[in-house]
C-alpha cells in the first residue's frame, strides 16, 4: 500500500470518529476502531467509502493487551505497520472518589492510559525502523487542573501527560514526534448526561461561551500530523481558553 496509514482507537462515535473521517478525506488509509458497538463501526466505514477513502475495521479493547497484540498483528500483515498513532479510546466516571470500587478505578485506568502505552508499544518498532512516526494522545484538561468528581479520570489523563513527555525524548532521536490535546469540553455523547440547563451553564464558564465540536478537535489532530517535527513532548490545550 502506497498511502499513509493511521489507527485511531476508539474511532466508532464522537472525537475518532470525526478523526478517522478527516484521516480518510486526506488520503489515508483508517485503522478503525472500538470495543462495544460494532454496528457503528461499520457505518463509519459506509461514510469512509462513500467519501472515496480506504479502511480497515479493527475491533477489540485497547485496554486489554492480548487484543491489542492481535490488531497490530492484522496492521502488519496489511501495511507492515502505521506512520500515525491516535490514541482516543477513553471512557468517563464521575462520582465521589470514595464512591469508587477496585473494578472502576481498574477499567478506567486500562481503558484511558494502559491501552496508551500497549498501543505505543505496538505501534514504536514500525516507525522506528522508518525513522517517522506520529503519536497523538487525545487528553483533557483535566489532566492538567484536576476535576472535581472526576479523581481518576483526570489521574489518567495528567498519566498521558507525563508518558508523552518523557516517551517524546524517547522517540525524538528517531524522528518519532509525540504529542497531546488536552481538550475542553467536546460535543460527544461522553456529555450527554448533562440536561439543556448544566450544559448552558457549562458553556457560560468557557470563554469561548461553547462545547467544541469533534470535527475541531480532528482538524488540530491534522495540524499536528504535518507542524515541524521539531514540534514534541507537547500537551496542546484545546479548550476554548478554559484553563
Ligand atoms: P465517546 O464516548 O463519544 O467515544 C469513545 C470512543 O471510544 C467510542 O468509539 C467507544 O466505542 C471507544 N472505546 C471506549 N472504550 C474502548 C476500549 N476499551 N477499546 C476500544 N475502544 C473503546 O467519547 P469522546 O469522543 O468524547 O472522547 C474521546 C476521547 O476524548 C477520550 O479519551 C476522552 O477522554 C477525551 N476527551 C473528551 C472530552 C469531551 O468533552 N467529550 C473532553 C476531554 C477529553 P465502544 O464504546 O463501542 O467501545
Amino acid at each position: 500500500m502506497n498511502k499513509k496509514s493511521v489507527l485511531v482507537t476508539g474511532s466508532s462515535r464522537g472525537i475518532g470518529r470525526a478523526c478517522a473521517i478527516a484521516f480518510a478525506k486526506a488520503g489515508y488509509h483508517v485503522f478503525i476502531n472500538c470495543r462495544q458497538n460494532i454496528a457503528l463501526l461499520h457505518s463509519l466505514q459506509d461514510e469512509i467509502l462513500s467519501c472515496g477513502g480506504t479502511c480497515t475495521l479493527l475491533p477489540g479493547d485497547v485496554g486489554d493487551p492480548s487484543q491489542v497484540k492481535s490488531m497490530f498483528c492484522q496492521i502488519e500483515k496489511e501495511t507492515g505497520g502505521i506512520d500515525i498513532l491516535v490514541n482516543n479510546a477513553g471512557i468517563a466516571w464521575f462520582g465521589l472518589l470514595t464512591d469508587m470500587t477496585d473494578e472502576d478505578w481498574s477499567s478506567l485506568l486500562q481503558t484511558n492510559l494502559s491501552s496508551v502505552f500497549y498501543c505505543c508499544r505496538a505501534a514504536i518498532p514500525h516507525m522506528v525502523s522508518v525513522k517517522c512516526g506520529r503519536i497523538i494522545n487525545i487528553s483533557s484538561m483535566w489532566g492538567t487542573a484536576g476535576a472535581s468528581c472526576e479523581a481518576a479520570y483526570s489521574a489518567t489523563k495528567s498519566g498521558i501527560h507525563g508518558l508523552t513527555k518523557a516517551l517524546a525524548k524517547e522517540l525524538a532521536p528517531s524522528n518519532i514526534q509525540v504529542n497531546a490535546i488536552a481538550c475542553g469540553v467536546i460535543d460527544t455523547e461522553m456529555n450527554a448526561r448533562l440536561n439543556e440547563e448544566e450544559r448552558a451553564a457549562l458553556a457560560e464558564e468557557i470563554p469561548s461561551g461553547r462545547f467544541s465540536s469533534p470535527e475541531e478537535v480532528a482538524e488540530l489532530v491534522l495540524l499536528l500530523c504535518s507542524s515541524p517535527s521539531y514540534m514534541t513532548g507537547q500537551i496542546i490545550g484545546m479548550d476554548g481558553g478554559f484553563i
